[in-house]
């Protein structure tokens, strides 16, 4: 793999306007680096153990998100660093990125991550529970959490239409939601699907092996 060489071809692709988040778990700090020396600032790791090993040994400039669950007695373990978290899909887990953020001394970004996938998938808010969560702007709730979008992953699949089909409806939920809850992001779209995901209006693309090549 020639990451260099994919995260250049990634950025020649996709428009200015579309966040590019180098998706790094297993990876070793080096593949990373590589990526870093070609440019690359944000990565987003599953696991946050692995990823406060990575921040504190990487540079200083990075953005770290999270895109994997995230248990709550965990949180206080990235709170301090943290950049954006894409998963977070409970209530209880606003409220723990609240009081840590708080006790950091900071507000920290969030994605709601939504249940789009017609598979069983155990991870991302029910649809409809999303839908009252921002129709009552439940986010508010919570002053130490900025909730800057939606996220969303769609069945693991090769119907294109399928796919399309659920990144459609979480875009139409974006769409309804973005003004009154003051919403930027629409993070769908990984290294198979994220044609798919810009078609359908994302924003925020996650691409892993893409980039650095099949995990073990
Ligand atoms: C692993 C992962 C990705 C990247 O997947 P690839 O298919 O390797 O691009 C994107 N989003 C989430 C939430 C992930 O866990």
């Amino acid at each position: 793999m020639d990451i260099a060489a994919n995260i250049k071809k990634f950025r020649s692709e996709i428009s200015d306007d579309v966040i590019l988040v180098a998706i790094s778990k297993t990876k070793p700090n080096e593949d990373l680096q590589e990526a870093y020396d070609a440019g690359q600032r944000i990565f987003g790791e599953n696991r946050i153990q692995e990823m406060s090993d990575k921040s504190e040994t990487l540079p200083k400039d990075i953005e770290w998100h999270m895109v994997g669950h995230v248990q709550t007695n965990k949180v206080k373990d990235m709170a301090p660093y943290v950049s954006l978290v894409h998963s977070a899909d409970r209530p209880k887990l606003f409220k723990e990125i609240n009081k840590e953020a708080e006790k950091n001394d900071r507000t920290i970004k969030v994605l709601l991550q939504v249940k789009i996938a017609e598979e069983d998938s155990k991870y991302g808010m029910p649809f409809e529970k999303a839908e009252a969560f921002l129709k009552n702007e439940k986010a508010k709730d919570y002053p130490h959490v900025k909730l800057m979008g939606l996220m969303g992953m769609a069945t693991f699949t090769d119907d294109e239409e399928q796919v399309t089909k659920e990144f459609k409806t979480l875009k139409e939920l974006y769409e309804r939601f973005k003004e009154s809850n003051d919403l930027t992001i629409l993070s769908t779209g990984m290294s198979g699907d994220y044609k798919l995901g810009l078609a359908q209006g994302s924003n925020m693309i996650r691409i892993g092996s893409s980039i650095f090549g099949k995990r073990g």
